[in-house]
C-alpha cells in the first residue's frame, strides 16, 4: 500500500479524457490535490467536477503544453490554489496518423510541438516549484510505439515518444541534485473513450495479440504513475515501465497460439 500521496499537489496535463483522466482519478482517489489540465476548459472542468463529486480535491486549468506562458500559468495555478507542486504527470499527447509518403512538415511539427516541446515546457516550468517540494516527482507518458515498436502511420509519433525518453535521461541527471525524479510510463493499447467508440469487435481484434488478452485500462496507467510518484519509488529515476499486458514480447502470433 503506497501511503505517500495524500495532500500532495499533482498536475496532470491532458487530463480531460483518456489516460490523463485515469491518472487524475487514481491520484485524486488517494488524496492528491489534482490540477486537471487541457486546452478545452469545459472538458477539463467536467473532469475536475467528477473528481470533486467522488470526494477528491481537484481544479481545472485551460492550458496548451506547447505554450510557454500557459505552462508558467499552469504551475502558478497549482502553487497558488494547491499550496505548491509535488508531482507533474506530463501526459498530454497527440497521435494523428499519416504514412510517410503523405506526411507533411505540418504533421511532423504538430506532433513534435505537443509531444516533445510540450514535455520540455511542462517540465521546465515545473522545476522551481518541484525544487521547493523537496521530493519532486515527474512522470512522463511515453508509449511502446517508438521506443520499442513501430506502427504504420506513426513514424512522427513514434519518433516523438522516443524523444521524450532521450530528454528524460539527461533531465534525470540534472534534476537529481534537487531531489527530483523523472520516469516514464510506456502504455500499450489502452481502452480510452476514442477506442471504445470503435466497438467491441475492434477491441477484440486488438486484444488477440496481447498475452493478457485484454486492452489496458486508463487506471492501469494511473497505478504505474502513482507508484513512480510515491515516496517508495524515490530511488528510481530516468527509468521506464512498460504497461502493455505483455504485448511487445511474443515473437509472432504463433508464439501466442502455442502458449
Ligand atoms: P486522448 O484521449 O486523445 O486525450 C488527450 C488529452 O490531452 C486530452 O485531455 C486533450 O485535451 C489533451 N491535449 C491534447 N493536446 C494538448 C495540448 N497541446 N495541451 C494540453 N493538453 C492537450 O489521448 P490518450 O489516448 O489518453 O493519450 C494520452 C497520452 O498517452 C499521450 O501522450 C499518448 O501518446 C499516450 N499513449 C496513449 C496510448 C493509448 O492507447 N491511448 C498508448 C500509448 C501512449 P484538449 O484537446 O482539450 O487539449
Amino acid at each position: 500500500m503506497l501511503t505517500s500521496i495524500a495532500g500532495k499537489s499533482v498536475v496532470v496535463t491532458g487530463a480531460s479524457r483518456g489516460i490523463g483522466k485515469g491518472i487524475a482519478e487514481v491520484f485524486a482517489s488517494r488524496g492528491g490535490k489534482v490540477l486537471v489540465v487541457a486546452r478545452n476548459l469545459d472538458q477539463a472542468e467536467a473532469c475536475a467536477a467528477g473528481l470533486r463529486q467522488a470526494g477528491g480535491t481537484a481544479l481545472a486549468c485551460a492550458a496548451d503544453v506547447a505554450s510557454r506562458p500557459d505552462m508558467d500559468r499552469m504551475v502558478q495555478t497549482a502553487v497558488e490554489r494547491h499550496g505548491g507542486l509535488d508531482i507533474l504527470c506530463a501526459n498530454a499527447g497527440v497521435f494523428p496518423q499519416a504514412k510517410l509518403d503523405a506526411m507533411t512538415e505540418a504533421d511532423w511539427d504538430q506532433v513534435f510541438s505537443t509531444n516533445v516541446k510540450g514535455t520540455f515546457l511542462a517540465v521546465q516550468a515545473a522545476i522551481p516549484a518541484l525544487k521547493k517540494s523537496g521530493a519532486g516527482r515527474i512522470v512522463l507518458t511515453s508509449s511502446i510505439t517508438g521506443p520499442v515498436t513501430g506502427f504504420p502511420g506513426w513514424a512522427h509519433y513514434g519518433a516523438s515518444k522516443a524523444a521524450q525518453l532521450g530528454f528524460m535521461r539527461t533531465a534525470c541527471i540534472e534534476l537529481a541534485k534537487h531531489g527530483i525524479t523523472i520516469n516514464a510510463v510506456l502504455p500499450g493499447n489502452i481502452k480510452t473513450e476514442g477506442l471504445a467508440d470503435l466497438g467491441p469487435d475492434y477491441e477484440r481484434s486488438m486484444a488477440v495479440s496481447i498475452p493478457l488478452k485484454r486492452l489496458g485500462t486508463v487506471e492501469d496507467i494511473g497505478h504505474a504513475a502513482l507508484f513512480l510518484a510515491s515516496k517508495e519509488a524515490g530511488y528510481i529515476t530516468g527509468q521506464t515501465i512498460i504497461v502493455d499486458g505483455g504485448q511487445i514480447l511474443p515473437e509472432s502470433l504463433e508464439a501466442l497460439n502455442q502458449a
